[in-house]
């Protein structure tokens, strides 16, 4: 049996489509399942991800799901997964912040403790073989990224942020990164809530992980160019482009 430190961990990417559901293209939205020694913890829910957890990995059994925030991009298949009784290894469990709780549960006061985990900014919480830590990061709403770690694997997800978030020291050099890019270029009308290309870059630079996947492109964007962009501002690191269905194993 394989030691606590020298677990491979697998990222599935279930669906990576930013900002919006387009009703034609039909592409899942975001949402990572993050896979280690039988545990699965999956980061995100949005569009879509249910119907690809079942496609793409249908032998996974969950044992938490983590809403960053409470835009429906990334939490509207969660009611599918929190009532599906099959894709649970013990039983239904959701962390998230206290605002974004609120703003994703209908009562939660009601709802039993354990299924609920209330997760802080700067906190760290114990999950399966995982162990997570969190980071606000500069979004219309009170948006969590995470980095998870199991072993010695460490995956790091930005969930969405403008430019201006503030990389704490102990995201740094993550075996795998997942950052943002909604915008190609910015123009001055853009949000301010979003990376473009070369912020996800510089992102990506101060994350120094081994490979970074650009994700959360919008519906008919192109990965390709955002990606031709992210190398072009930063040759010393690996870029790679998420699309659903990728996975990526971490050893
Ligand atoms: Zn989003
Ligand atoms: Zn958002």
């Amino acid at each position: 049996m394989a030691s606590t430190t020298d677990v491979k961990v697998r990222v599935t990417v279930l669906g990576c489509v930013g900002s919006s559901f387009d009703q034609t293209l039909r592409q899942p939205c975001s949402s990572y399942l993050v896979e280690s020694d039988g545990a699965a913890l999956l980061l995100d829910c949005g569009h879509g991800s249910f119907v690809s957890l079942q496609e793409l990995a249908p032998e996974a059994r969950l044992d938490a799901i983590f809403v960053s925030h409470a835009h429906a991009d990334h939490v509207a298949d969660l009611e599918a997964f929190m009532s599906s009784t099959e894709i649970w290894r013990e039983r239904p469990r959701l962390l998230a912040s206290e605002e974004t709780m609120a703003s994703i549960v209908r009562a939660p006061v009601e709802l039993v403790d354990d299924i609920l985990v209330v997760v802080r900014v700067g906190g760290r919480t114990d999950v399966a073989n995982f162990v997570m830590e969190f980071s606000q990061t500069t979004h219309q709403m009170p948006t969590l990224a995470t980095s998870v770690s199991s072993g010695h694997r460490r995956v790091v997800y930005s969930s969405d942020t403008g430019p201006s978030w503030a990389v704490p020291t102990n995201f740094v050099g993550a075996d795998l990164a997942l950052v943002e890019c909604t915008l190609e270029r910015r123009q001055p009308e853009d949000s301010v809530f979003h990376l473009d290309a070369a912020e996800a870059a510089a992102v990506a630079c101060e994350l120094s992980a081994r490979t970074t996947l650009i994700t959360h492109v919008p519906p008919g964007a192109s990965t390709e160019a955002r990606l031709e962009i992210a190398r072009g501002a930063a040759p010393q690191l690996e870029f790679m482009g998420a699309k659903a269905g990728l996975q990526l194993t971490l050893n």
